[in-house]
């Protein structure tokens, strides 16, 4: 794998703009569905295809909709500064927001797809100095596979992008310290899958401290050994023409929030 570094190869690398399209429409509204929003802020973005010039492309959410709204015809195309390629509806979107999108798009290019949340888990997560510890096993897939990057206020510059970049590394997952948690995928099913993964992660940490007994992390060997696990099955997976989890995801999106593909 990586969850710490990856090829984009195999048929998911290979996907139509359609297809894309329509996972990132469902990411939104999976996303959306667990209560892993945060208003209209933070975003999920995907890389399309380049431009017959080589130009590159990127699909974000309108501004303004919620995630449940977000379909697959009116995500906007923008470059990689935020500019607006193709926005048929007239939505616009947060080019702020989308700085730190687009750093680590053009940085990774393994990145097909980068997941920022703001989630009262992730965020209490990302708020203690011991981060996420290996304590069960959805926790022990992120075993040395998470970067973090200090706090410097919301962010907008230019210089920080690099320092976010720096900070993350060859890595997929990053705790934005006191701020929440960005994933990055081969494909937005992955993104999405890691997202969910992370989200019962930090659930559970916060669930097992809660509970005034002893924590009883998991042995450094045993984390990295379920590590090495879940990053081979992913791989197959990425590397595969199927994914009955993000299919069954895909018919969870349809029954639970239709319209998504329009
Ligand atoms: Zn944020």
């Amino acid at each position: 794998m990586s969850l710490g570094g990856h090829e984009a190869t195999g048929p998911r690398s290979a996907q139509s703009e359609a297809e894309i399209r329509r996972d990132l429409a469902a990411a939104y509204r999976v996303i959306a569905m667990k209560g892993m929003d945060d208003g209209i802020y933070t975003h999920i973005s995907a890389r399309l295809p380049d431009g017959p010039s080589g130009q590159k492309r990127f699909l974000l959410n309108p501004f303004g909709m919620s995630f449940d709204e977000v379909t697959a015809g009116n995500l906007v195309t923008v470059d990689e500064s935020g500019a607006i390629l193709d926005d048929p509806h007239g939505y616009g979107v947060n080019a702020a927001g989308f700085t730190i999108h687009s750093a680590v798009h053009m940085a990774r290019h393994d990145a097909a797809c980068v997941l920022h949340t703001h989630t009262v888990a992730g965020v209490a997560v990302s708020s203690v100095k011991e981060g996420l510890l290996s304590l069960n096993q959805w926790s022990a897939q992120f075993h040395g596979a998470i970067a973090y990057h200090d706090y410097e206020g919301i962010a907008l510059d230019l210089e920080e992008r690099e320092r976010i970049i720096a900070d993350l590394g060859a890595l997929n997952v990053l705790m934005l310290r006191n701020h929440g948690t960005l994933v990055c995928g081969r494909s937005v099913a992955e993104a999405v899958k890691l997202a969910l993964n992370l989200e019962r992660s930090c659930k559970a940490q916060v669930a097992a401290l809660s509970m005034g007994l002893t924590p009883d992390p998991l042995p450094d060997d045993i984390a990295a050994h379920t590590a090495g696990q879940y990053a081979r099955a992913y791989d197959k997976t990425e590397a595969s023409d199927s994914d009955p989890e993000w299919d069954a995801i895909l018919r969870q999106v349809d029954r639970a929030s239709p319209g998504y593909k329009n």
